[in-house]
């Protein structure tokens, strides 16, 4: 008897729903109709193990064919098929009234095995123009069946001539998606969606080349590996097992640092792999990716959302029937199970990191490198991994051992306090550039830490605020002796007049340098220092490198003000005593007239302004007003005089140039026009 009905839908027709805004992804259809394959044969054997399926099962691989001619594809399975009753209750009452009903009904059907994905069978129609189904269910008697139905709510269902137990799904595929009928596509895609379906899919028969030819061999082409390395106990595998899983997943990647098997059956349903892979450029970072299954069948690879930020860096595998899919991502975030798998992840993840740590210390400073951008990152971006992480983070010194963050601060609190009992802890960003400044430190007795992390600034800025009383500070941020501020520093023996007359000799020798602003200072570090030193403000400058990994706002004002460097000129090394000598014997006679004038002005001025205090500034009469201006502009004219003499002098004084450029070549600063001055000016005084 044939059977002729309306498929039970209330709308008047799903289709065009179904192929245009169910799924966005056409090729989803495959995961769909494999995984209801998969399912219905998993059902056989549980019933063959439980005496309900009498006899053998036979061969019970779940096969897709592609017919080019007929321009259909074909999914084949040995399970459990459908009987008449059946084809009627599951593929044609889709009891629903409206697209948006049917999918807040499926997306809480959290049990259902694959099913859960959604539409399940009729994705089919999201690239075919007719479906049919030819199945016999495994029931004594059953009458094999035929339903098709051709992209409408009309369906026909007859009995059929079918031999073998099972279901045969044949799609007709329709003009928009030909290239389905592809093989290659088709293998793209089974080798997505069913690499480790947990029932054998075969694609084809394997081929080989014989006599210059590509033939097909007697053996099935097989897609999956059915029981992949997470679907193990722990105790089955060894660590050359989770390597070969990794490469599996990850053809022609480094090996991994460490992995994770997670497995959990309470509160949620979790098992998995995550591995710590060995991290060589961003590159890497983006390329791999966490891939979540479902019951074995691929999801998404995309897992923000469902696990937090910073272990998105991991590698690996979860496999969840407890994640709801295909819902979107904000309702995935506020879902309570994802919550709970978050963090039960992070917490697993922290656990074996301290394991590690605990057990294998050598082994976790070896790996550090490559661990440090993880670990700071979930350090910066979650709390909780945050209180379990300090204890095992680990801080690099120049001299390449590490501390814990307890360890280090036992290590400076001695030396490192300054007079307001803050701890210091010195870093450099670059020990190949910031050499000179580390052996400085070093040569006081303090420890100098190496933070040239991406995340280094963020980090830093985290450990201020969590620890009272520190302060981090770059090696390069002042002169060695006002790093850690102990007592007053020495004072230098140079009265006000001199010091400025002297900041005017050395301003007259910078180079001009694009975007960096100069203060002169003149300090006593001892005859064995460096004449002159360039350090760089350590508010400012971190700031600026904020700016210049974040962006934007606030942020972008720091990036776009010029640097500011502070030229400390040594006053005590040999070199400037003699320039400083030099000063005084070839231009101290000649400034005396004008300083002394300039201190008859300045008090004329002064007397000027003490006679005005009282008076409003509208009631002082335009000549007394005049007065003053006269006075200023001679003050500034004999300012002017001065600073002739004085750069005059500096001109004459080859060291004074030379020794501000080596202070700049070593700071990899000089550049240029002023890098080929100073090579000229350097050859000319060894000539
Ligand atoms: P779901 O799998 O989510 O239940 P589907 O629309 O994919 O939704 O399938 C509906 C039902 O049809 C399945 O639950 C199953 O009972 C039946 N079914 C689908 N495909 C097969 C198959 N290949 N073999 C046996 N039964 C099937």
């Amino acid at each position: 008897m044939t059977q002729k009905g309306n498929i039970g839908v209330t709308t008047e027709n799903i289709f065009p729903v179904i192929k245009k805004f169910l799924y966005s992804d056409h090729e989803i259809f495959l995961r769909e109709l494999v995984s209801n394959a998969v399912d219905a044969t998993q059902k056989l054997k549980t019933l063959s193990s439980v005496g309900e399926v009498k006899g053998e099962i036979g061969d019970t691989t779940v096969r897709i064919s592609i017919d080019k001619k007929a321009g259909t594809i074909t999914i084949s399975d040995k399970g459990i098929g459908m009987t008449e009753e059946e084809i009627d209750k599951y593929i044609n009452q889709i009891a629903f009234s409206g697209a948006e009903e049917f999918l807040e009904k499926y997306k809480n059907d959290a049990n259902a095995i694959i099913g859960h994905f959604g539409l399940g069978f009729y994705s089919a129609f999201m690239v075919s123009k007719k479906v049919e189904i030819f199945t016999k269910s495994y029931k004594e008697n059953a009458t094999p069946m035929h339903w098709s139905c051709e992209g409408n709510p009309e369906y026909n269902l007859e009995p059929c001539e079918k031999v073998e137990r099972g279901t045969d799904i044949v799609l007709h595929i329709d003009d928009e998606n030909k290239d389905f009928l592809e093989d290659s596509k088709i293998e793209g895609l089974l080798k997505k969606y069913c690499k480790f379906l947990p029932v054998a899919i075969a694609f084809g028969k394997k081929k080989e080349w014989k006599d210059g030819k590509n033939v097909e061999t007697d053996e099935d082409n097989l897609i999956n590996n059915t029981t992949p390395a997470w679907t193990k106990k722990p105790s089955e595998l060894n660590d050359d097992d989770y390597k070969k899983f990794y490469e599996e997943l990850y053809p022609f990647t480094s090996e991994p640092l460490f992995h994770i098997h997670l497995n959990v059956d309470y509160p949620f349903n979790l098992t998995g792999i995550l591995y710590f892979p060995k991290v060589k450029s961003n590159l890497d970072l983006q390329r791999n990716k966490i891939q979540l299954y479902c019951n074995q069948v691929f999801v998404t690879d995309s897992v923000e959302g469902i696990v937090p930020d910073f272990l998105t860096l991991l590698h690996g595998v979860i496999d969840s029937p407890d994640i709801p899919l295909n819902v979107s991502r904000s309702y995935l975030q506020s879902d309570q199970n994802v919550k709970k798998i978050s963090s039960h992840i992070t917490k697993k993840v922290a656990e074996r990191l301290q394991d590690i740590f605990k057990n294998n210390r050598q082994q976790f400073e070896e790996k550090w490198d490559s661990l440090q951008l993880f670990i700071v990152y979930g350090m910066l971006t979650d709390e909780k991994f945050y209180d379990k992480a300090k204890d095992f983070v680990l801080l690099k010194n120049a001299d390449n051992q590490y501390y814990t963050l307890e360890e280090y601060k036992k290590l400076i609190e001695v030396n490192q306090k300054d007079k307001e009992d803050t701890l210091i802890y010195l870093y450099a960003n670059n020990t190949e550039a910031q050499h000179a400044y580390i052996q400085a430190a070093k040569e006081k007795g303090y420890d100098v830490l190496v933070l040239d992390g991406q995340l280094d600034v963020h980090f830093i800025n985290q450990l201020e605020q969590k620890n009272e009383k520190t302060r981090f500070v770059r090696v390069d941020s002042d002169i060695v002796g006002k790093l850690i501020v102990k007592d007053e520093v020495e004072k230098l023996n140079l009265t006000d007049i001199e010091r400025s007359e002297l900041t005017t000799i050395f301003s007259s020798q910078l180079p001009k340098l694009e975007k960096a602003d100069f203060i002169v200072s003149f300090e006593n570090l001892g005859e064995n220092s460096r004449p002159i030193i360039i350090t760089q403000n350590e508010f400012m400058r971190r700031m600026k490198d904020m700016s210049a990994v974040q962006g934007g706002g606030m942020m972008n004002f720091y990036g776009e003000i010029p640097d500011n460097f502070n030229l400390v000129v040594n006053a005590t090394h040999p070199l400037v005593k003699h320039i400083i000598k030099e000063k005084s014997e070839n231009c101290d006679d000649l400034l005396k007239p004008f300083t002394a004038k300039i201190e008859t002005l300045e008090k004329d001025k002064s007397d000027w302004n003490v006679a005005h205090k009282d008076i409003k500034k509208e009631d002082i009469p335009a000549v007394e007003n005049e007065d003053l201006e006269k006075i200023e502009s001679q003050i500034i004219e004999q300012n002017n005089e001065k600073r002739k003499i004085l750069e005059n002098f500096a001109k004459s004084q080859n060291t004074i140039s030379q020794l501000i450029d080596l202070a700049l070549l070593s700071n990899n600063m000089l550049k240029g026009e002023a890098l080929d001055n100073f090579i000229k000016r350097s050859l000319d005084l060894i000539k």
